[in-house]
């Protein structure tokens, strides 16, 4: 007798249904990909005990005919594909003819479902899998699907389940999911008796807003980009929002949410510079591109995918995103609440959100951002930032340097129209057409700094200012290698460094932007913060251009005269993204002219 034998078909159907079914949201996903597939224009999802006890899905869509309805719970019984060729054009949401063949096997189901061309609905029962009633019942056209006791006669599955919030956590964020990708149909989500989602709206934005809070979608960045057969679109969360917002992040290729490494790691690079490390920002991005180039089928539950061009799809989400991100206008705005003069922020657990329950969403931390129409008040679309352009003469912060371009800002150089004033030897404040701008002296300089001495390794220009004295440092022998890798890159900076024998180097020239007075101490800073900064995602020479900004940069605390803070904001206005520094603080705050009214009382 051999030792081997083919699995009982129970048994074999149970192991191949753990594939597809770990969850109640696994179920709730499958049944919903099925209705969206069968052309459905609402979906209905009602859940008891997280899904565990009872999952009924109702749809509007095609329904199926009686002979359908017994065979979609046969194993790999799809409508949707027929060869294996149509794998590679895949353009439904399930292809795999398992998932209800998998649910039926480890729960108890009922199906009512009816076709336009009968007057009755089809009912079928069916426990762990064995057919145990075939009728008819009255329903409109579509389908409704009961799924009752998850994993009954499962029990390895069924204590695997973890607790009722997390695994309704889990069905919100799926249904959400699908309600932001397809807006054209409206889903509803009830969890006992409480209507927890309804996703009305027929655009994505809308649906954002309906999930995420109302005017959720002033703190996101719109976006479109098409390339050769691929596009890109969907929103940013603007930087500043990044630790007010859960930062969630949404893919979706050809509408279907995914997972993936890549496309995640490309957006997040295209954050650069503008967020903290380790800060989350939110983005949905929707890929779209020809199905033949995209492997749907690599995972049961089809949340992973293959590309046949990885790398240009993870340039044009890169460049889409970082695109976006730099064009808009991304400065915060200051709005004083009435009663406390603070930043307006809410939680949403305050807000009338219809019986939406965030608490579930993420129970340890409460969803704040800016008031919304407190925001929409203060905007003037018309004008963003109007600055003069000082005239033509060097200042102190910009010797040897060129003064910036001529053409307008994407900010937009207005007429002569500042005053320009200096508070507390820390931030400087300039009149702009809507109001009031307030500028972070440091940061802001820091962002020129960082952004010049970047250019420069692309550069053949001579950069150094010989100095009279030079100067001699010391070098920790623990150090010495660190330095003498970065020699080379510190002398594209400017510097002029020479190494001597054992552990002295010689300075004898530093960049021409270098404030009178810091030369001697610079160089070791930049070392000690090199080494600190264990920042991944920087290039080595990111790395010390971020520390040679902070370093050379004017601090809190030094006074500047007009003409420099003139000469800053000038040169802020032509950086790439003049709104946060290297570090990912603001630099710029507005001050809506509104907002100021408003606090006088003359509105
Ligand atoms: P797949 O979706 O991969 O084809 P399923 O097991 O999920 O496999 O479904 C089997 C088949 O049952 C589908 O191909 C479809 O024809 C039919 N079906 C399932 N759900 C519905 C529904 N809500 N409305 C109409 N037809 C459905
Ligand atoms: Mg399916």
């Amino acid at each position: 007798m051999g030792k081997i034998k083919v699995l009982p078909q129970e048994i074999a159907s149970k192991i191949a249904a753990g594939e597809v079914v770990q969850r109640p949201e696994s179920v709730v996903k499958e049944i919903i990909e099925n209705s969206i597939d069968a052309g459905a224009r609402s979906i209905e999802v009602e859940v008891k005990d997280a899904g565990k006890s009872l999952i009924r899905v109702t749809d509007n869509g095609s329904g199926m005919s009686e002979e359908d309805a017994l065979a979609a719970f046969e194993r790999h019984a799809t409508s949707k594909i027929t060869t294996y060729e149509d794998l590679e054009n895949v353009a439904s949401l399930g292809f795999r003819g398992e998932a209800l063949y998998s649910i039926a096997a480890v729960s108890q189901v009922e199906i009512k479902t009816r076709s336009v061309d009968s007057d009755t609905a089809v009912y079928l029962r069916i426990d762990g899998g064995k057919r145990e009633e075939v009728g008819r019942a009255a329903h409109e056209v579509g389908t409704t699907i009961i799924v009752k006791n998850l994993f009954y006669n499962t029990p390895a599955r069924r204590n695997f389940m973890k607790a009722n919030p997390t695994e309704f956590r889990h069905i919100y964020q799926s249904v959400s999911r699908y309600a932001i990708a397809f807006p054209e149909i409206e889903f509803s989500l009830v969890s006992g008796e409480e209507v927890v989602l309804q996703a009305r709206s027929n655009t994505v934005r809308g649906r954002l807003d309906e999930i995420f809070g109302d005017r959720f979608t002033d703190s996101l960045v719109e976006f479109e980009e098409g390339y050769d057969h691929l596009s890109v679109k969907g929103f940013l969360g603007k930087p500043e929002y990044t630790k007010r917002t859960r930062g969630e992040q949404f893919f979706f290729i050809n509408r279907r949410y995914v997972v993936n490494k890549a496309i995640n790691h490309a957006v997040f690079s295209a954050y650069e510079n503008l967020i903290d490390k380790g800060d989350f920002p939110f983005f949905v991005i929707f890929i779209d591109l020809p199905a033949n180039e995209v492997d749907v089928n690599v995972h049961p539950a089809k949340l992973e995918v293959k590309f046949k061009d990885e790398r240009s799809i993870y340039g044009a989400v890169r460049s889409a995103a970082r695109g976006s991100l730099v064009r808009s206008d991304l400065v915060p705005e200051l709005t004083l609440a009435a009663d406390n003069g603070r930043f307006a922020t809410r939680t949403t657990t305050e807000s009338s959100r219809g019986g939406i329950v965030p608490v579930m969403i993420n129970p340890n931390q409460s969803q704040r951002y800016f008031e919304g129409d407190q925001i929409a008040d203060a905007v003037d679309p018309l004008f963003s930032l109007r600055f003069h352009r000082p005239d033509d003469k060097m200042s102190p912060l910009a010797s040897g340097e060129k003064r910036g371009g001529e053409g307008q800002s994407d900010l937009g150089i207005g007429p002569r129209a500042s005053v320009i004033y200096q508070l507390h030897n820390k931030y400087i404040i300039s009149q702009i057409l809507t109001g009031l701008l307030v500028i972070d002296q440091h940061a802001a300089h820091e962002r020129v700094i960082y952004e010049r001495t970047l250019k420069r390794f692309n550069e053949q220009a001579e950069n150094t200012q010989q100095l009279l004295f030079p100067i001699s440092l010391n070098i920790d022998a623990a150090d010495l290698t660190i330095v003498q890798e970065i020699i080379p890159d510190l002398n594209k900076m400017g510097f002029s460094i020479k190494l001597f024998s054992g552990s002295t180097v010689v300075v004898d020239g530093v960049p021409v932007d270098l404030k009178a007075g810091r030369e001697n101490t610079i160089l070791t800073e930049i070392i000690e913060d090199y080494k600190r900064d264990n920042d991944l995602r920087l290039t080595p020479r990111e790395k010390l251009c971020k520390t040679y900004a902070c370093k050379a940069a004017v601090k809190a605390g030094d006074s500047l005269t007009i003409d420099e803070m003139e000469s800053l904001i000038d040169q802020l206005l032509q950086a790439e993204v003049p709104y946060v520094c290297p570090h990912g603080r603001p630099v710029l705050v507005k001050i809506p002219l509104l907002e100021l009214d408003k606090r006088f009382g003359r509105i």
